[in-house]
């Protein structure tokens, strides 16, 4: 999972917190603590960790919280909200239109990932529909244009590019005023990168930009550099009008959270992070939904988006139970069944309400083992068990379906303690569905998991 220490950490801090006896000014201090902590080891700068810290102790004044009001909430939702503004740019980012001919620049140094992103970018456009194509206009590193051509075949999009030509204006040109002719309306342009920022770099950027107009400018960055990603974007920036970032590598870098927030500090909008080398480990950046997914509180429309591209259109009763909120274990065992199919396990799972926590709190197993660990104890139960939410699991019962599926009784307690905390989520998701909101909204509001 994408920043998956940053994300158990702040999640775990939360939930020591919510587990102390009272919750006072005390644990509050040291939840925010453990918080600042895992925000500075992921490189996010000082003076906005201090703000996050401040923001939530003025918002949060337990003293003058009405009896009654569930507390824990009430900071899970601060947290969560100043976590959102501290990675929103509150800028939107540029719109292309369809059916017009959209020139996409793609700009960064080199080795940071823009090739590759390139190619991502086409690819995810392309299966929604956009009549997408690559121009290879990167002159510079021997071997641009073969990298390119590979990866555009292996992703079925047209590519156009040279071995002979050495001037990468005259490519784009050439590229784009080929492509517009022949209909295409994204049309995708892979510049040079240099190994750092240099005046022929950027003469080149703005030459070329003058020449293919391009609609958007994506400045791509790889998540390593952390919070330096601030001063680099403002570089760019000055130089071409970025309309947007790609933050690469946010499978490999504990840093990455720094360069998030770097970036969305300079009111740059992060559209697409990379998770992976593959060409669909690439996904839409927003905001709300990442924060749910780092604290587990799960990205509803990311995981109606993953079921609408694998096709399972047989999952969509999956779906329909999430937002129905009524759980039973038979449904449980029939998502962690459904899931498996979905494609990378660990993917998939941060997007399911309490889904992510339940990976995490593994005990050193591996979170796919324990979810099959999980389904065997199901195998054992009886049918009224698993349809009837309301079954009472008895020790003995417990120590029997143990035996059974050849497990410790322990285990058993654990699947029902995860089958309920599960159900709960699931059951606000119901209740947010009932009303009336669509899947987006749902998505918008994944704050309100927290009411
Ligand atoms: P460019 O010089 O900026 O065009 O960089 P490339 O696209 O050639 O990428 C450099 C290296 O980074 C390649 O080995 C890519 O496979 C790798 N890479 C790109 N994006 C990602 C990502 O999101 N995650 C990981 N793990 N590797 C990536």
């Amino acid at each position: 999972m994408v920043l998956e220490g940053l994300g158990s950490r702040i999640s775990g801090a939360l939930r020591k917190m919510t587990d102390s006896t009272v919750i006072d000014e005390t644990a509050l201090k040291e939840m925010l603590k453990e918080i600042n902590h895992a925000l500075l080891e992921a490189d996010v700068n000082i003076k906005s960790v201090v703000q996050l810290r401040k923001n939530v102790t003025e918002r949060v004044k337990l003293e003058e919280l009405a009896a009654g009001v569930n507390k824990r909430k009430v900071i899970q939702k601060a947290v969560f909200d100043e976590l959102c503004s501290m990675l929103d740019p509150g800028t939107a980012p540029v719109t292309l239109k369809r059916g017009k001919p959209n020139v996409v620049m793609f700009v960064g140094l080199q080795g940071n990932g823009k090739t590759t992103s390139c190619v991502k970018y086409a690819y995810y456009h392309q299966r929604k529909g956009w009549k997408a194509c690559l121009v290879c206009a990167d002159t510079f590193r021997a071997g641009a244009f073969d990298q390119l051509k590979q990866n555009a075949t292996k992703a079925k999009v047209p590519f156009f590019g040279s071995y002979t030509e050495t001037d990468p204006v005259k490519i784009a040109t050439d590229g784009v005023n080929r492509f517009k002719n022949e209909g295409y309306d994204l049309i995708i342009v892979d510049t040079s990168g240099r190994h750092k920022q240099e005046e022929a770099l950027f003469a080149e950027m703005e030459q070329m930009a003058e020449s293919v107009n391009p609609t958007d400018i994506i400045f791509v960055m790889d998540s390593a550099i952390g919070q330096a990603a601030y001063d680099q974007a403002l570089a760019f920036r000055a130089k071409v009008k970025v309309g947007s970032v790609i933050i690469t590598k946010l499978d490999g870098h504990a840093k990455g959270g720094g360069a998030l927030s770097a970036v969305s500090a300079t009111k740059s909008p992060i559209t697409f992070i990379g998770t992976g080398e593959h060409i669909d480990e690439f996904e839409p950046f927003k905001t709300q939904a990442f924060v749910g997914r780092l604290l587990g509180l799960g990205d509803v429309s990311g995981l109606v988006n993953t079921i609408k591209e694998a096709g399972l259109h047989e999952n969509v009763e999956m779906y329909k139970r999430i937002t129905e909120g009524v759980f039973t274990l038979r449904d449980m065992y029939d998502q962690l069944e459904s899931i498996s199919k979905l494609g990378p396990l660990n993917k998939v799972m941060g997007m399911i309400p309490g889904m992510a926590e339940m990976m995490k709190n593994t005990n050193g197993v591996d979170g796919s083992v324990r979810i099959k660990r999980f389904q065997h104890i199901m195998d054992s139960m009886t049918m009224k068990e698993m349809e009837d939410p309301k079954v009472n699991f008895t020790a003995s019962r417990k120590e029997r379906i143990a035996r059974g599926s050849g497990r410790h009784p322990q285990e058993v307690e654990e699947l029902l303690i995860e089958y309920k905390r599960f159900s709960k989520v699931v059951g606000k998701v119901g209740k947010m569905s009932k009303k009336n909101m669509n899947i987006d909204q749902l998505s918008r509001n994944t704050s309100q998991t927290f009411q």
